[in-house]
């Protein structure tokens, strides 16, 4: 659709993995006032409302791509929780947020969308640069693992 912003890649934001169904970007958060270090987007290809839309051999794939994310995520990060979340009511164009989260980030425990806690001291700086400094390591290792993925599928002869 000519006026959905996901139905075309949007820079600055970084793919980091993609094939013709999906694509897994890095999310750009240069402008905002709080950062999650590893914050990520998969975003389906077609111009897809609803989960339910998908056939099911799309909705595995879509699945695997966002858990083969989580676990990375988890790796790389290590972070207190992992958020998932698939809203679309302001873009209704499939795709899923994939946020890592630190008990002492600027919203825990609630929602990176919602108003963040009142009185809530500000995570040391330093934690946050470490945290973002190992952002670099998400795409090899999510590469590493969707190979893995692949191998895992293909029979052997
Ligand atoms: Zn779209």
């Amino acid at each position: 659709m000519a006026d959905c912003p996901l139905c075309l890649p949007s820079p600055p934001d970084r793919v980091l993995w993609s094939d013709a169904q999906a694509r897994v970007i890095l999310v750009d958060q240069s402008r905002e006032q709080h950062v999650f270090p590893g914050f990520c987007r998969v975003i389906w290809t077609d111009h897809t409302q609803e989960m339910s839309d998908l056939n099911v051999s799309e909705r595995y794939h879509l699945m695997d791509l966002v858990l083969d994310v989580e676990q990375v995520l988890r790796t790389v990060l290590q972070p207190d929780k992992i958020n998932l979340a698939s809203l679309g009511n302001v873009v209704p164009h499939l795709h899923w947020h994939i946020i890592p989260r630190w008990q002492d980030d600027s919203h825990f425990p609630d929602a990176i969308w919602a108003t963040p806690p009142t009185g809530k001291p500000a995570t040391n700086s330093a934690i946050i640069q470490a945290r973002l400094a190992l952002v670099s390591r998400i795409q090899p290792e999510l590469v590493k693992q969707r190979l893995k993925r692949q191998a895992a599928r293909t029979p052997i002869c």
